[in-house]
This record gives structure tokens, sequence and C-alpha cells, in this order.
């Protein structure tokens, strides 16, 4: 017991031993939120006797959890299963693969990636006789996206031995919606939307299902939970409800996923929803020098709709935070590489312990440059996307083959390389299965003596799969896989191809499945090998190898470094120019976030950058608004910034804020007595004109609400 809290503070004690009920954790960045969750599952395993099995760990990426799992098995030991630490999507995926029969689908489903939606889409836009066109492509997936919105949709598709019905008479968007979920149906595929709308369908019908699942999962404990979405709430909430064992940590103030639906008010408002919640506050901060700190703490000071929680340093001083500013982005990112050298000369810094982070991808591009030119190994996560690379695409459909034999993976490789079965022989494939109620494999197999197959390569294909399937259980993953690529001829036809690089991404892959198995000290089994990748979103890939890490800041989440590089810390950038225009406080809030969970990912030593120049729009580039918002005695300033250019931005930042604090009228004063359409009745306690807006104590509030002067419907009595 004393070594799970030990390395901990009273505070994350506390949260360890608070087992029962229901608990949040809110604190600041780098405050060991995370250290204490991890503890806690070990707590739970180790002195409360509970099997892995019964908590759930919920995480906000593939890679956290993977971390997760890491540092659990450090502190429980042995090979016990943690499947059970997991995100969101991976949990859902889970319930389904054990459950989803109740629904009338196959256990064997498969989980749909962006590249697979629109190799459907293409399907139905050739069957219909449409032009292939980006825009339109991009418009029907915003639909669906919407209709996915909800869970309405997921009656049609669980509608027993029917397909999704196509009305004739809807207009031609609809018409392809509703085609291509009979297409996923047929598939039986699931996209991200659709995984969790199907277990909330799975529970609301089947009660006992909802509550085999809430017998089994006694504990449940969510980190990063400021950015959990109504649904993602809706789900720990349901599955908490027998046992009330419900853990959350977080930071508002790092809520960076609103406009994907995050709300942070679950975190905020937590014991509304639940009576006698505990919440326990972290104070100190152990990621950070006191100079970084301060920095982030003064940045985030200047969003109004927060909770104060300063941080107080434990680290000893370090460094000044560097503002560097260039004539242009060449300059920019030669100065960042250079003093990436230097550190590693000087410092003696690994590579890997080098960080740099941007607003968007797009934002990357000069730095690489800079970086292959100096020959210093680097790697993207995001942006990059490994697992969307045709060849590895490729691999993983052989895999799944194996596996499941889905008409998606068979359509994908039947004809790489080429067995002469093209576009015709394909329909009448199709055409079969379709009448006969079979996969395309199957009828493949049962028509592979026909007159239109004979002299094709469908039985060596058959051959090949059917060994595989054969000898799939007495092998790794990884020495399957080599096998499929030998015996079904992939890999011959890419050594012909010549492309080197297809050839070292597949070696990377087989490597990456290795060290996989090697760190897990334990065997995976083929389905949930595929399970794990299907759900790799773009940055889980391994980061083992010596590298400086680009990412965006988003991907950035939870993670520390002991030297980070922000670039690109121009306006319209970060801020962006969307919660520029738009001129919300809202907007510019989330921007503001989004910087602070930047800076706050620094152990050592930050660096802020940006440069002179003209953004895509032609606009001149300043720097954001969000170094200014700083005391110049936070920074050590590199690069010739000269006071006009300073001058220019402020009123630049000044007029686009004037803008955004346009006043509309006649202003109350303090102390008018006003009437608020929800609200109701109050008096103005404050007028703050910089923030543009009233302090307001309403009758029935607690405590304070601030209103915009703006706002239209707040009269005065
Ligand atoms: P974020 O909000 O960015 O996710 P967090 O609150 O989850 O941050 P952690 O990642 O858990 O913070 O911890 C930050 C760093 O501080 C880690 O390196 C962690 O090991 C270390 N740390 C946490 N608690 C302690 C402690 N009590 N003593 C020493 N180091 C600690
Ligand atoms: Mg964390």
């Amino acid at each position: 017991m004393e070594e799970l809290l030990d390395g901990l503070n009273p505070s994350q004690q506390e949260a360890v031993v608070s087992t029962e009920g229901y608990v949040r954790v809110i604190a600041g960045a780098g405050s060991g939120k995370t250290r204490a969750l991890t503890h806690r599952y070990a707590f739970i395993v180790n002195e409360l006797g509970i099997d892995p099995a019964n908590i759930l760990s919920v995480t906000f990426t593939n890679k956290a959890a993977h971390e997760m799992r890491r540092r659990v098995k450090k502190l429980i030991g042995g090979e016990q299963d943690t499947g059970f630490i997991t995100t969101y999507h991976g949990f859902c995926v889970r319930v389904l693969r054990e459950d989803i029969h109740r629904l009338f689908y196959p256990k064997n489903f498969v989980i749909l990636d962006v590249e697979d939606q629109k190799i459907l889409l293409r399907e139905i836009f050739e069957d219909m006789g449409l032009k292939l066109n980006d825009k339109t492509f991009k418009r029907i997936l915003d639909k669906i996206g919407i209709l996915k919105g909800n869970t309405h949709y997921v009656q049609q598709m669980i509608l027993r031995g029917q397909m999704p019905s196509v009305e004739e008479s809807g207009d031609l968007d609809s018409q392809i919606i509703q085609q291509y979920l009979k297409k996923q149906k047929r598939v039986y595929g699931l996209d991200f939307d659709d995984l969790l709308n199907f277990v909330f369908t799975l529970f609301e019908q089947n009660k006992e299902v909802l509550e085999k699942w809430q017998d089994r999962l006694f504990y449940i404990q969510v980190d990063e939970f400021q950015d959990s979405s109504l649904k993602q709430f809706e789900l720990v909430k349901m599955l908490a409800e027998k046992q009330g064992n419900l853990f959350v940590v977080g930071d508002p103030d790092q809520t960076i996923y609103e406009w994907r639906g995050a709300d942070p008010k679950y975190m905020v408002d937590f014991e509304n929803y639940f009576t006698d919640a505990q919440t326990i506050f972290l104070k100190e901060n152990y990621r950070s020098t006191p100079e970084i700190l301060s920095l982030g703490n003064a940045l985030i000071r200047n969003n109004y709709f927060r909770v104060d929680k300063d941080m107080l340093p434990v680290n000893p001083s370090g460094v000044k935070v560097v503002h560097y500013h260039g004539k242009d982005e060449i300059q920019e990112a030669k100065w960042i590489v250079s003093r990436i050298k230097q550190l590693v000369e000087k410092k003696r810094a690994n590579l890997s312990e080098i960080a740099i982070l941007y607003r968007a991808n797009y934002l990357s591009r000069f730095v690489e440059q800079e970086l292959i030119a100096e020959n210093i190994e680097y790697t993207i996560f995001g942006g990059f996307k490994f697992f969307d690379r045709l060849e590895i695409k490729d691999a993983l459909a052989h895999l799944r083959m194996i596996a499941f034999q889905d008409d998606l993976s068979f359509s994908r490789i039947i004809n790489v390389p080429k067995r002469q079965i093209g576009k015709k022989r394909m329909s009448f494939l199709r055409e079969k299965a379709e009448e006969e109620g079979r996969s395309l494999y199957e009828t493949l197999k049962k028509y592979a003596d026909h007159d239109r197959l004979r002299r094709t390569g469908a039985q060596s294909f058959i051959d090949a799969i059917e060994y595989l399937k054969e000898i799939r259980s007495r092998r790794k993953v990884s020495e399957l896989l080599q096998e499929a690529m030998q015996v079904t001829g992939y890999e011959a036809y890419r050594r012909e191809d010549g492309d080197q690089e297809r050839l070292d991404n597949m070696t990377e892959l087989l490597h990456s499945i290795v060290q996989y198995e090697q760190t897990l000290g334990e065997d995976i089994d083929l389905d949930e090998y595929l399970q794990m990748v299907s759900l790799y979103t773009d940055n889980d890939r391994a980061d083992q190898i010596d590298s400086i890490k680009l990412m965006t800041i988003h991907t950035a989440k939870g993670l520390e470094y002991p030297y980070v590089f922000v670039i690109g810390m121009s306006e319209s950038v970060l801020p962006n120019v969307r919660a520029i225009r738009q001129r919300k406080e809202r907007g510019l809030e989330e921007e503001r976030r989004l910087a602070y969970v930047a800076v706050t990912r620094a152990e050592q030593e930050l660096y802020l950058t940006e440069s002179e120049g003209f953004q895509n729009g032609g606009q001149k580039k300043y720097p954001s608004r969000f170094i200014f918002e700083v005391e110049d005695r936070f920074y050590d300033r590199i690069g010739e910034l000269d006071e006009s250019l300073i001058e220019e931005a402020k009123e630049y930042i000044r007029a686009s804020h004037r803008l955004e604090k346009e006043p509309s009228g006649d202003f109350f004063e303090k102390g008018t007595r006003v009437k608020h359409p929800v609200f109701g009745e109050g008096s103005i306690q404050e007028v703050d004109e910089k923030k543009n807006n009233y302090l307001v104590f309403f009758d029935r509030l607690k405590a304070p609400r601030p209103i915009s002067r703006n706002f239209k419907k707040l009269e005065k009595l």
C-alpha cells in the first residue's frame, strides 16, 4: 500500500483512497491528475482485491490508454487483462463484440474508418451513375455525420433480416445516404459514430444487457473528463448508476473540443448531477519550472468564463520562456533547428525530449524541410497517418480476411495482385452474393469452378486464405502477417512494383506488431489486435524511436516534454481566423485554452516562435495576442521585433477587439435593476468595460453572472 501512496501528495493520496461514490478531481495542468488516476486503479486492484475486468478506466486517446496500461502493469504486475483501460470507442467495441447479436448484427462486424466510408460512397456513386466530386462527397459525409448525431437511425439499421429502405421519392442526397446505410449493413460495418450509438440503443432496448455491464463494472474512472461530450457523459453515467462509483479527473481550462461537442459543464456542475459528490483539488504543479508555470497562469487568467485556480510550482527555477520573432517562416524554422542542435550538443538533450507543437497541420512544413536538410530525425503524430497508407491498409485487410472474411477486406485485396477478377467478375460476384445472401468470399468459393471464374486466380486466393485460417491459432499475429504477405503473393507484388517506401512501411508495420507483442509480454489474439488497430486514429504509432515529435496542440493533450517549441504563434493562426472573425468571447477563449494546453506541456524550456510575412488570405502577420497578454518580464526576447511592428500589432488586435465588443446602444449603470429572460430579476453589481459585460446578481442565483453588455434581452426594470 505504501508503495502506491509513495510519491503522491496528500490530496492525490485522498483521490487514490476515495474509491467509493462520486468523486471528481479538478486541477490544472501538470498537477498529477493522471498519475493519481493510475495509482487509484492499482489501489483498487491491489488493496481492494478487485479484478481489473471489473474496472473501466476511460482515457482520451489510444496512446494515453497504452501508456496507462503500461504504468498500471508496473504497479499491479502479472498478466492480468487490462483491456478495460481504454477509450470511449474502445469500450464500445468491447461491448458490441460481446452483445451486438442482440441487435441482430454479427459479432465480427467491421469497424469503418473514414477511408472505408469513402470506398463505400464511391461504390454508391458508381452504382447510381453519379459523377465523383470532392465537394458532394464531403457534403454527404457531413450529412451522414449529422444523421448520426442522434440514435434514431439505428432502428433502421437493426431491423432483423431487412435492409434499410431507400425511398425513391427522396432527394438525391437522402437517397445516397440511404444507400450508404444499406451498404454499411451489407458489410456489417460500423463507423466511429455508430459505435456509441449502437451501444446506447443496445442498452436502451435490452435492460438486462445494461445491467450485466453495470454489474461487471464496479468502478469507473475517466481521465480528461472536461472534454467529454453529452453522449459520452451519459454513457458513463448510465453505467455507473447501479454501483454508484464514478471517479473523474479533469481541468476545465483545458477544454479544447468544444467544437466537437465537448462540454466542461459535466465537470464543473458535477455535484448537480450527483448529490453527495466529493471534490478534490490538486494545487502543486510537478511538471514545469516556475517560469513556464507563471506564464501559463498569466495567460489563462485572461479567460473570463472560468474558475480561478492558480498552480503552485514545486520544481526549482529554470530559464525564462523565449519569444522568438523571425523575419519570415524560413528564418523562424532555421532558428528553431539551430536551437535544437544547441540543446542536443550543450544540454545533451535526446531528440525524443523535444516537441514541436502547432495549431494546424500545415504549419509543420517549413520546420520539416529544415529538419530534413539538417538530417535530424523526426516523427509526425497526426498528419502523416501511417495507418491510412495504401500498403498498410492492404496488409491489414489480409489480416481481416483471415479473421472475418468480410466483404470490405475482400474487395480491397481480391485483385491485388492481379488475379483477373476485375470489375465485371466482381459485379457477377456481387450479384450472386446479394441473391444468395452470402458474403463475397463464400460466393467466390462456391463459384470458383464456374466458367466465369475458372481461368482466374480465384482458387489460389482461396487456398491461401484457407491455409492462413487453418494456421491462425498456432501463430503470433506478427508471424501470421509475414505468412499472409508471402502466400498471397502480396509481398512479391510490392517488390516487383519497386516502391521502396511502401516496402519500408510494410516492414515498419511488422516491426510495430513485434514491438507491441514484446511490450505487452503476452500473446495477443488476432481479433484483439485488429480491434486495436482499427481504432488507431493517427497519433498512436510507436514513439519509441529517438526523434523529435511534431504534432498539433490537440494531439499533445495530456503529454509532456522537457523542451517544447510552440511555432506559428501569429494572429489568425492562434487564435485562428475563425475565432477572431466570429468576435465572440467563447471562440477566443477556446483558442486561449489551446494556447494554455500548449505551454503547459513544457517541463524545462519553452519557446514561442512566430514570424513576419503574410497569411494565406493576404493579411499581414502579427505576433499573437496571447504573446502580448502576458507581461514582458516573463520573456526572453530573441530576434528583431521592431517597436513599430509591436504597435501595429497591438492596434490590429485592439481594432478586432473593438469590433468584437462594439456596443449596441446605451449601457446600464451599476446598481440598475434589470430583468433577464432566463435568470429573472437582479441588480447590476459591476460594469466591466474591458470585458464589455455586467456582473449581475440575480435574485434567484447564488453567485453573480457575467452578462454581455450587448445582450439585447436584458431589460431595465
Ligand atoms: P495534464 O492536465 O496535462 O493531463 P496531469 O494533471 O494529468 O496533467 P500528470 O501527467 O499526472 O499531470 O503529472 C505531471 C508530471 O508530474 C508527471 O511527470 C508526473 O509523473 C509528475 N508527478 C505527479 N504527481 C507527482 C508527485 N506527487 N510527486 C512527483 N511527481 C509527480
Ligand atoms: Mg493528465
